[in-house]
């Protein structure tokens, strides 16, 4: 396969055609076989800065796609179409330097003492082959984390969850079914209430952007729309801590306060120290501590919940730290050391939200992470590469007779042995915070910047809504996600959201 790219500006030919690296095979006797399971923040960002020329690259994930999960909890609502926040994998594949392998597969077994991954396509088109084992020199961990539920009955049976694709066109489809449903004939007041109560557990980030995204949607479409659900259809944000500030810990006081308040405007109900203790098909069942401190039990009847809790670790890499004594005491994931090694192993790596660091598990973090994780796999190599001309060097140093030629190899050998140093000085993982933006409903948002080492609160408004806007846009992965993020903006301020079903 070929490339045709425009106007070649040295040749001026009209079109040069460029090799496509994938039709090359992978060096297998030369390179080392590097696998890495995921397609997310940390894995992608690392296979951006990667020199695949070193490695014999294997990328594993059942998701052929990166996804920009800041914008995903604008999608139930039709704010941005799901497609505008994904890049397809073959597309960052495509333009590295040489072959990578992918398979869409799951890791469904990480064997540490054979240094095997044992993949499954789980997928709903298997053929006659659909599990199968991969070897590896070096493997980089990044398989995210899943939905924590906390073991509470009910909550996997029946909330929505928000951490993929699917998730959001699932949340969509159930709050149109709830609505449609409330407006049945002869359907009964109680339970038309208890369709559009729409509810969200958890007051962190996601949940409050979501409860804000669906509140907004209500406001500005379905009311207009759907008229007969304007006095019912309403909007609950739950959560177990005292308050939102506790659960918004990146944000200052002000801008907590400022949240709370914009929520009381938008008549988001939010209820704090409620426990969420089973979940049925039609109710919640919560645990609700008064200001006296007394329990209190309720139901909250409820026709759509989203489930916004946080993070669990998955079944893989659990059952990798059951294989390895040093992660006995890791309870939140792999524990690494400050170059991400996994403890106790060797040239296995952890990134992003399935590694226990001393940061919070979000994509600032896991991206850094992987551009840190591709910088030392880049010198890893060079430092191979400068080692063995090293040697060569030093050999034919020995065998030189004049000593001018002597002379001439050692300043060669100096010269590398230099350039070596240089390699292999790298510090360890930083993170570096950039700031922390949520948006709240009513063209508002709340930032926390870090700015020339200082820090700078802004609270709501236009102005932080604008910021906002335009740093999302330039955390977009590509310039085609970015252009077709502001066409998405542009058509609902022109159009409104659409109201259909998904
Ligand atoms: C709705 C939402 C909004 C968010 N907003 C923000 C925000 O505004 N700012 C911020 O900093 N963070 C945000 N986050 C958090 C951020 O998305 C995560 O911290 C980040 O995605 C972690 O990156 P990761 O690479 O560790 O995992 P992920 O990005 O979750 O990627 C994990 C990858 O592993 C794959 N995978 C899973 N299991 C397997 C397996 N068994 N084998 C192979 N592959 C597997 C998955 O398909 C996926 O490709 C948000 C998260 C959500 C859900």
């Amino acid at each position: 396969m070929t490339n045709l790219n425009p106007i070649h500006p040295r040749r001026l030919l009209l079109f040069s055609v460029r090799p496509n690296p994938q039709d090359f095979e992978q060096d297998h006797s030369a390179n080392s076989q590097l696998g890495y399971i995921g397609s997310g923040w940390g894995s992608v960002s690392l296979l951006k800065k990667l020199d695949t020329s070193n490695y014999n690259v294997i990328v594993v994930s059942p998701r052929n796609f990166f996804l920009f999960t800041p914008l995903l909890p604008s999608c139930p609502t039709g704010t941005i179409e799901h497609r505008s926040i994904m890049e397809p994998l073959r597309y960052i594949i495509r333009h590295k330097q040489s072959a990578v392998k992918y398979y869409e597969a799951e890791a469904t077994k990480i064997d540490h003492a054979r240094r095997v991954l044992k993949l499954a396509d789980l997928s709903d088109v298997k053929g006659e082959v659909s599990e199968t084992e991969v070897p590896y020199d070096y493997l980089v961990v990044g398989v995210g984390a899943e939905n924590a539920t906390f073991g509470i009955p009910g909550v996997k049976e029946h909330a929505c969850f928000l951490k993929e694709i699917t998730d959001a066109q699932k949340i969509r489809t159930k709050v149109m079914d709830c609505i449609e449903t409330a407006m049945f004939k002869d359907q009964t007041e109680e339970e038309k209430e208890r369709l559009l109560h729409m509810v969200v557990v958890g007051g962190g980030p996601t949940g409050v952007e979501f409860a804000a995204e669906l509140q907004d949607f209500f406001e500005e479409d379905l009311k207009k729309w759907i008229p007969d659900i304007a006095n019912k259809f309403h909007v609950t944000l739950v959560e177990a801590l005292p308050n939102v500030s506790v659960v918004l810990p990146m944000f200052s006081k002000t801008l907590i306060e400022y949240t709370e308040s914009t929520f009381k405007d938008e008549k988001i109900s939010v209820r704090t120290k409620t426990m969420v203790k089973k979940v049925t098909d039609k109710n919640i069942e919560c645990e609700v501590t008064k200001p006296d401190g007394t329990k209190e039990k309720q139901i909250l009847p409820y026709g759509a919940l989203v489930w916004a809790t946080g993070n669990a670790v998955r079944p893989v890499v659990r059952d990798l730290m059951a294989q390895i004594p040093q992660q006995a005491s890791s309870r939140r994931g792999l524990a690494v050391n400050e170059y991400l090694v996994v403890d106790g192993t060797d040239g296995v790596w952890a990134l992003g939200d399935c590694s226990a660091t001393k940061y919070a598990p979000t994509a600032q973090v896991a991206s850094q992470q992987g551009a840190f994780l591709a910088r030392l796999l880049n010198s890893m190599a060079q430092t191979q590469e400068l080692e063995s001309e090293l040697k060569k060097l030093e050999d034919l140093q020995l065998q030189a007779a004049e000593t001018g030629d002597r002379e001439t190899l050692d300043k060669e050998i100096q010269k590398k042995e230099k350039s070596l140093r240089r390699v292999k000085q790298l510090s360890p993982f930083e993170y570096s915070h950039q700031g922390s933006l949520a948006y709240i409903g009513m063209d508002r948002a709340v930032a926390d910047i870090t700015w020339f080492n200082g820090n700078f609160a802004t609270g709501g408004g236009g102005l932080t809504y604008l910021f906002w806007r335009s740093a999302y846009i330039s955390m977009c992965f590509s310039t085609r996600n970015r252009i077709l993020v502001i066409m998405d903006w542009i058509k609902v301020k022109i159009f409104g959201r659409d109201v259909s079903r998904e």
